[in-house]
């Protein structure tokens, strides 16, 4: 079985483009619908992301949206706990082939390390 992990200097996650996401309005508080739009460079990236080392600057302050976590998930997307580890891969699958493409490195270098097999 495939267990969810983040992978070291991917950060697809952190292309905030509101445009490649429709729906933040349903699972962001109005709160934090400003703080994301806030974040958001006119490459589309975070502007707390570091190209270079492809990490986040703030990490340990990192907003509750950037956190996968049983409760956040839970109250964001109504996810169960025991839904969280397939609903995390998906997510993070789509946001990789959306940013970097399906056959992309960084999709591969995930693959590997949740130990997914594609279909
Ligand atoms: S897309 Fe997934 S693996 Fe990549 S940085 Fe985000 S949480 Fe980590
Ligand atoms: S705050 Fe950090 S984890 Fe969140 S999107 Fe920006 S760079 Fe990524």
């Amino acid at each position: 079985m495939a267990t969810w992990q983040c992978v070291k200097q991917c950060g697809a996650c952190c292309h905030l483009d509101p445009a490649d996401r429709p729906d933040l309005e349903e699972y962001l508080l109005p709160e934090e619908l400003g703080l994301y739009l806030s974040m958001v460079g006119e490459d589309g990236w975070c502007i707390n992301f570091d190209h270079i080392s492809r990490e986040c600057r703030i990490y340990d302050q990192r907003p509750r949206f950037c956190r996968v976590e049983v409760e956040t998930f839970q109250d964001m997307y109504g996810i169960e706990p025991e839904e969280l580890n397939d609903f995390a891969i998906d997510c993070c699958r789509q946001q990789i082939e959306g940013v970097y493409g399906d056959r992309s490195l960084e999709m591969l270098r995930f693959d590997q390390a949740v130990g997914y097999i594609p279909i």
